[in-house]
C-alpha cells in the first residue's frame, strides 16, 4: 500500500520538526496534495491513524488540502482549474495549454503546542 509508506515518512518528517523545538509537542499537520498525484487522501488518513496510535504522535491531526489541477492558456494567458480532464481555454477557447500545477505534494504547516499550557488562563504577567 503505497499511502502507508507516504504516511510514515509523514510521521518522520514530524518528528525531526518537533525534536527542533524542545518542550513542544506536535497537535497538527497539514498536507497539500495535488490531485494529478495517485495519492488516495482517504486511504492516506487511514495510514496515518493506524501508524500514530500508541506512539508519541498519538492524537496527531491530518488535514489535507487537495490542490486541483491548472492550466495556463498559450494564446491569452489565462491560468484556469481543470475540471473532468478539459484542458480547453475557458476565455478564449484555445486548446494549446499548458500544465501549471496539481502535481504537487508539500508540507503546508505544523501546528506545535507547549507542554503544561493547556490550562486556561495560566499566563503570567508577573
Ligand atoms: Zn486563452
Amino acid at each position: 500500500m503505497h499511502e502507508l509508506g507516504i504516511a510514515n515518512s509523514i510521521l518522520e518528517a514530524v518528528r525531526t520538526e518537533v525534536a527542533r523545538v524542545p518542550g513542544r509537542y506536535a497537535t497538527k499537520v497539514s498536507l497539500r496534495i495535488g490531485e494529478m498525484t495517485a495519492v488516495d487522501p482517504e486511504a492516506l488518513r487511514f495510514s496515518f491513524e493506524i501508524l500514530s496510535q500508541d506512539t508519541d504522535l498519538a492524537g496527531l491531526q491530518l488535514e489535507i488540502e487537495i490542490c486541483p489541477r491548472r492550466n495556463r492558456c498559450e494564446e491569452c494567458g489565462q491560468e484556469f482549474t481543470v475540471r473532468d480532464y478539459d484542458i480547453q481555454c475557458p476565455q478564449c477557447g484555445s486548446l494549446r495549454t499548458q500544465f501549471l500545477s496539481g502535481d504537487e505534494f508539500a508540507f503546508g504547516y505544523l501546528e506545535v503546542e507547549e507542554y503544561g499550557t493547556s490550562s486556561v488562563g495560566a499566563q503570567s504577567t508577573e
